[in-house]
């Protein structure tokens, strides 16, 4: 073969290998390694604390690891002379804050990155702009500011600006939690289109019923490790793991509270009281 063995270009849109993270001497993740391909959509579910936004922030390098290796499309991103800005601009990422700027209207709230990171010319990142509402359902709202719109509405304007950069996967980050519920579904729906569109997606969320429906793959964390992955309806529907089993049994059953967790006074039998 002719191509140089050197390149060893991957296939994969991100690979993590034997990462570790520590703050001070808590170690937060610990030798995780996970590929995600072109188009797949990656579900990243776990109980608070386990290490999951971590895992998202060493993606792009907004942590850096304490060891490991991170790799996003042909950027290294571990390694100490990469550009960063430059592997950054194509990778979006959405938080559960969508950080908008107030005083500025939508549509500019969408072309200001454009023109100022991209260089783009006003009219192009308009265009690029307005298609991007059209994505997101949000076409008729480019005037608006975001204090008029609601929370749903705020997170899809936020998901429009991270596709306005053209990115090359997204990384979201708890996306629905700070919505109130009957917000989240308008969310969640963009976030499928973007999933059959082919865009490739990490995602944490505490979302069962999107990450079963709209996940490729759902990978279970927990104490920094990923304990369990593998297709929605195995890690989801058939959990292997005693760890993977408890954190679904806790959080698909809200108000069933084991004999053995430790309550105040009073909480079992009000719990007790509220159940079906
Ligand atoms: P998750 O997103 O799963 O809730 P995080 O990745 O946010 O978990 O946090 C994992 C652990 O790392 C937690 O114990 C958290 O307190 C700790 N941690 C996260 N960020 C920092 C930081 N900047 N400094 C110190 N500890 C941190
Ligand atoms: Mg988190």
């Amino acid at each position: 073969m002719s191509s140089p063995a050197a390149e060893a270009p991957t296939s994969h849109a991100i690979t993590v290998e034997h990462l570790s993270k520590s703050f001070g001497d808590h170690e937060v993740l610990k030798d995780i390694s996970l590929q995600i391909d072109p188009g797949e959509v990656v579900c990243v579910i776990g109980p608070s604390g386990s290490g999951k936004s971590t895992l998202l922030r060493c993606v792009n390098m907004l942590e850096t690891p304490t060891s490991g290796r991170v790799v996003v499309g042909h950027h290294e991103m571990t390694d100490p002379d990469v550009d960063l800005d430059a592997a950054r601009r194509r990778i979006g990422m959405v938080f559960q804050s969508f950080n908008l700027f107030p005083h500025l209207t939508v549509l500019r709230n969408l072309t200001i990155a454009q023109t100022k990171v991209l260089g783009r010319s006003r009219s192009d990142a308009e265009a690029t702009a307005r298609k991007n509402l059209a994505r997101v359902g949000m076409a008729d709202r480019e005037n608006a500011f975001p204090a008029q719109l609601s929370g749903g509405q705020q997170q899809r304007i936020a998901i429009a600006r991270s596709l306005s950069m053209d990115p090359e996967l997204m990384l979201f980050d708890e996306p629905t939690s700070a919505l109130d519920p009957e917000l989240v579904g308008e969310v969640l729906a963009v976030m499928k289109g973007l999933a059959a569109e082919g865009m490739t997606m990490m995602i944490v969320t505490h979302e069962m019923a999107f990450a079963r429906e709209a996940a490729d793959r759902v990978v279970f964390m927990d104490g920094g490790y990923i304990v369990e992955e593998g297709p929605p309806s195995r890690v989801i529907g058939d959990p292997q793991n005693p760890r993977t089993k408890s954190f679904l049994h806790r959080v698909l059953n809200p108000m069933v509270i084991e004999p053995e967790e430790i309550l105040p006074d009073g909480m079992h039998d009000a719990i007790r009281d509220l159940a079906p």
